[in-house]
């Protein structure tokens, strides 16, 4: 048997239910799989159903997103993170109701052109909710082909590759099932670690089982650290006991979100420590006990808490926010590790 007709057989018998799927047979729709696909990066499928659904109870129909406000959808993405998606996501929407009348195109190359579309999410549309021949190649898929292949090729460098194995196996229907298959055995049987070789549909075919080669594939190319940036961050209380705020610009690391101020996050040991410059007003800056950290994608950061009292007259701009308001603003992450550090610290 063919390794599409393996892995096909396989899903008709144990595919995974996910809020985002359609029943057997049926076709799944766009939307669900674009919204899915989204959350999906970066983040565990356990995660993203409940945000999943929480999205399709505000917004059941992509026309109903457009129309959202992008502070309601950061807000109901807090806890996601990587809020550049969030952003995209909005963007999107708005481009399908504005452009396709709230169809999503169905060709790969149309896809491609939306925001926050890239030749994963693309490939998965098209394949999952349109049928076409098309192959989104994931994590999980590329594990698979990997050990099916034995190719022992690093990655990232090896992605090109095993993303042209997994295309040659497509098959001319049920593309988009295939590719779900495979994502399936990836996340359930061909594991990171200890896959279960014994119940995989593909263990007459795999050459990394046939090898022993199985724990050592896929290889990786060795991770350069992550290196630590530094900042000092602004806890400014007025004369009512608001806290100031004020959003980030677009573009750039949390764009859009609401934080509280701080200064520039710099790489080095003394950074952060020259902050007054960057203060949103003049005033005896208290430095509190502690450091906040928190991890991105590219770096760690160590953000120190200085505090300051300010009276009407030097009031500065921003955003003003009672001690108990802090969830009516779209803060990721690492300022509610601020919020609470600094609370903590001044009560
Ligand atoms: Fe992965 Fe084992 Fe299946 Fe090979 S036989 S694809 S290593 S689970």
């Amino acid at each position: 048997m063919e390794i599409s007709a393996q892995v096909l057989a396989w899903y008709d018998g144990h595919r995974r239910h996910l809020p985002w799927r359609a029943a057997p047979g049926t076709t799944a729709d766009p939307y669900h799989v674009w919204l899915s696909e989204i959350m999906l990066q970066q983040t565990t499928v356990a995660t993203v159903k409940s945000y999943f659904e929480r999205f399709l109870k505000f917004w059941p129909e992509v026309k109903d997103l457009a129309a959202a406000p992008l502070d309601d959808v950061l807000h109901a993405w807090q806890g996601l993170g990587y809020y550049a998606r969030a952003r995209n996501l909005h963007k999107c929407a708005k481009v399908i109701a504005a452009d396709y009348d709230g169809d999503f195109p169905k060709s790969e190359s149309d896809l491609l052109t939306l925001p926050g579309i890239g030749p994963y999410t693309a490939a998965a549309i098209a394949a999952i909710a349109f049928g076409q021949k098309a192959t989104p190649v994931d994590g999980n898929i590329e594990r698979v082909m990997a050990r099916l292949n034995a190719i022992t090729e690093p990655l990232p460098k090896a992605k090109p590759i095993l993303k042209k194995l997994a295309t040659q196996f497509t098959p001319d229907a049920r593309a988009g099932d295939y590719a779900q298959a495979l994502m399936d055995i990836g996340a359930t049987i061909c594991t990171p670690k200890s896959p279960n070789c014994d119940i995989c549909p593909l263990m007459a075919e795999c050459r990394a089982a046939a090898t022993d080669q199985v724990e050592n594939l896929p290889q990786r190319e060795t991770k350069k650290p992550k290196p630590t940036r530094r900042g000092t961050v602004f806890w400014l209380i007025n004369s009512k006991s608001e806290i100031l705020l004020r959003r980030r610009p677009d573009k750039g690391l949390l764009g859009g979100m609401i934080e509280v101020p701080s200064s520039s996050w710099l790489e080095g040991e003394n950074a952060g420590t020259k902050f007054t410059d960057e203060a949103p007003i003049l005033t005896d800056w208290e430095a509190l006990p502690g450091i906040v950290r928190h991890t991105f994608t590219h770096f760690h950061l160590e953000l120190a808490v200085v505090v300051g009292r300010c009276s009407a007259k030097d009031m500065a701009a921003g955003i003003w926010c009672g001690a108990t308001e802090f969830d009516k603003h779209a803060l990721p992450t690492v300022m509610k590790k601020v919020v609470a550090h600094a609370i903590k610290h001044t009560h």
